[in-house]
């Protein structure tokens, strides 16, 4: 992996906001592939296989929603970081839920978005670089392998909800505020608020939740943050 260059998609129609992106991206080392449409990205994803993908919502024919939703299936090794405009939140919490890793609001400074690339990568290598089986009741992350268990099924997670777990799993016990885990998960200085972490947090119930709404796992501490329960109560 670091003997080549990280693989930026940029999906945007507007020409001068796509060339402004891939600029940017590429002055710092990048290798950026550009699409124009969403159909675009579609055949692009195979061929070009990004690490990374910044993909605008607001595309004409098939919609960045319906984009994110495919990317997650057919890749979901990769990130996807998600280009909104102003006083879409409702945009937000769904392109989340569809499974974006982060947006920026546009107009964003480009160094905003580096800084959020590199701190995707970052977290990739980050558990590359681990050698450790991780367990809490019923669940195993293998830190290695890169593979996460539920009651010895393997499950699929996405490169950003492994780090969530995997920072969990080193914490069980403790209270972590939401703020910690955003530092940590996201990069120093995140300026995103809470929400991509609470939506975060709700699909890695879903995964690993016997009730994702009566958690045994990871529990709400409230007004603060999440804990990921030592003996989880009920791990039937
Ligand atoms: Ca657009």
């Amino acid at each position: 992996m670091d003997d080549t260059k990280n693989k930026i998609m940029v999906v945007e129609d507007e020409e001068s906001i796509r060339r402004f992106i891939n600029l940017n991206l590429s002055a710092v080392g990048y290798e950026v592939g550009e699409a124009e449409s969403g159909e675009k990205a579609l055949t692009m994803l195979r061929s070009f296989r990004p690490d990374v993908t910044v993909l605008d919502l607001m595309l004409p024919g098939i919609s960045g929603f319906e984009v994110c939703r495919q990317i997650r299936k057919m890749m979901p090794e990769t990130f996807v970081i998600m280009l909104t405009a102003k006083g879409q939140d409702t945009d937000i919490i769904l392109g989340l839920e569809l499974g974006a890793d982060d947006y920026l609001i546009k107009p964003f400074n480009p160094f905003e978005l580096i800084a959020r690339i590199k701190a995707m990568l970052r977290r990739r290598t980050q558990f590359k670089a681990g050698k450790k089986v991780l367990r809490c009741g019923h669940l195993c992350l293998d830190v290695m392998a890169n593979k996460f268990f539920k009651k010895g099924v393997e499950t699929e997670l996405t490169p950003t909800e492994f780090a969530l777990l995997k920072m969990f799993m080193e914490n069980q016990g403790k209270a972590l505020k939401r703020n910690e885990i955003l530092n940590a998960v996201w990069g120093e200085n995140y300026f995103g608020d809470t929400k991509t972490l609470d939506v975060h947090i709700r699909r890695l119930r879903e995964k690993l939740e016997n009730n994702p709404s009566e958690p045994d796992y990871i529990k709400t501490v409230w007004g603060s943050g999440y804990r990921l329960q030592a003996e989880p109560d009920r791990s039937t």
